[in-house]
């Protein structure tokens, strides 16, 4: 792989390789873009098969981290840290605190918070070595409430445009994966007095629990929840469930849910659901609540403030409804126009001089 090509291509401004000889840490930070702000993006933990796969991983999830924030009408750009090691082995207070050094060498220009393998715990040890450090305890807390909220008023904006009517009461709803984020999501749609929830699962806990608190909500097969005749299909549980396989199933008019990467080849799988007549509501726009929660951990968190931002998806969602429509283009690729425009525009800005 040639770093600086693909560096090139898509526009990354650093790539950092860092290592700890006393705790073996071996690190890559990546700054994809910091056109609106300081870089953010998690800290992953992985034992990856080559040094490549990390940097690749690492590059990849950083330019997502870039779209992410500047939909999301932040001021920050995008980046992330992978680790490569076992997670079973190498964790320690000194592993994270020689990780927290590094990110504060950074000086701001990258901020870290928890990912996968990582936690608020390990944080709290690189907050001892830096201040570029979110999403700890006692903080913005857990953000999958926060972003159950905000899919939620994604599926009324798009409940608006496809039906012209976002009242919940009247349609029905199938949620793949009642965990963390779908559990949050199914509460919001009962209160809001959904005509019909199905859902699935594979956590016999998880499934226990909705039985128990909701046992009006309906549990289909895992593999039949793509067939499922109603309104809104919500994926909740994990990527690239949009596929040649799963999209001639699907019957709901929306797809729109807090799973990650959920299009298998976003070039080809959003344009297919466009053809198929369905809407789309692009993942990174509709699952950013908790991003917009943490966020205001660095402008001074307010917790109210945080929730009416994440509210914004709603019309954030229609505005790119409308660069759909007025591009004949997919809506993934529309909310890829208007994360770019907004960096765009936002860095003219600053050709407009200023004396500070
Ligand atoms: P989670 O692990 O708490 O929940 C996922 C659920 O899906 C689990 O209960 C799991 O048992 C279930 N599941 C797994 N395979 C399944 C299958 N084949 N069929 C049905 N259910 C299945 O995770 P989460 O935090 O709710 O995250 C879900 C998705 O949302 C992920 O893609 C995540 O990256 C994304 N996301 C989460 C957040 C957040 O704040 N938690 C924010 C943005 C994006």
């Amino acid at each position: 792989m040639n770093k600086f090509d693909y560096m090139e291509k898509y526009g990354y401004e650093q790539l950092i390789y860092f290592y700890d000889k006393t705790t073996g840490l071996k690190g890559i930070t990546c700054i994809h873009d910091t056109t609106l702000g300081p870089a953010l993006g998690g800290t992953r933990l992985w034992n990856y098969a080559s040094e490549d796969d990390a940097v690749l991983d690492c590059l990849r999830l950083a330019r997502g981290m870039t779209f992410k924030a500047a939909a999301a009408g932040l001021n920050l750009g995008g980046g992330k840290t992978v680790l490569i090691g076992d997670a079973s082995k190498v964790k320690c207070e000194a592993y994270f605190r020689a990780l927290g050094r590094y990110v504060q060498s950074l000086n701001g220009r990258y901020i870290t918070a928890e990912d996968v393998n990582t936690n608020t715990k390990d944080m709290d040890y690189v907050y001892m070595e830096t201040d570029h450090v979110v999403g700890l305890e006692g903080k913005s807390g857990n953000p999958s409430p926060i972003t159950a909220v905000g899919v939620f008023h994604g599926i009324r904006a798009s409940l608006k445009y496809a039906f012209g009517n976002d009242d919940i009461s009247q349609y029905t709803f199938a949620v793949q994966g009642a965990g963390e984020t779908g559990y949050y999501l199914i509460k919001k749609l009962i209160e809001a007095k959904a005509k019909k929830i199905y859902f699935s699962e594979i956590n016999p806990s998880h499934i226990e629990r909705m039985n128990t608190e909701h046992p009006e909500v309906e549990i289909v097969e895992p593999d039949k929840i793509y067939d499922m005749d109603v309104d809104v299909f919500s994926p909740c549980a994990f990527g690239a469930i949009l596929n040649d396989v799963s999209i001639p199933r699907i019957k709901a008019k929306i797809i729109a849910g807090s799973a990650n990467n959920v299009l298998f080849d976003e070039e080809k799988h959003g344009p297919m659901i466009k053809e198929k007549g369905i809407l789309y509501a692009p993942d990174f726009v509709i699952n950013a609540g908790g991003l917009i929660n943490v966020y205001h951990e660095i402008i001074g968190y307010n917790a109210e403030k945080a929730m009416r931002d994440t509210e914004k998806i709603y019309d954030r969602l229609l505005e790119i409804y409308a660069i759909s429509d007025k591009e004949n283009t997919d809506t993934n690729t529309a909310a890829n126009i208007y994360a770019k425009n907004r960096m765009r525009t936002i860095n003219h800005l600053h050709a407009n001089y200023i004396p500070y």
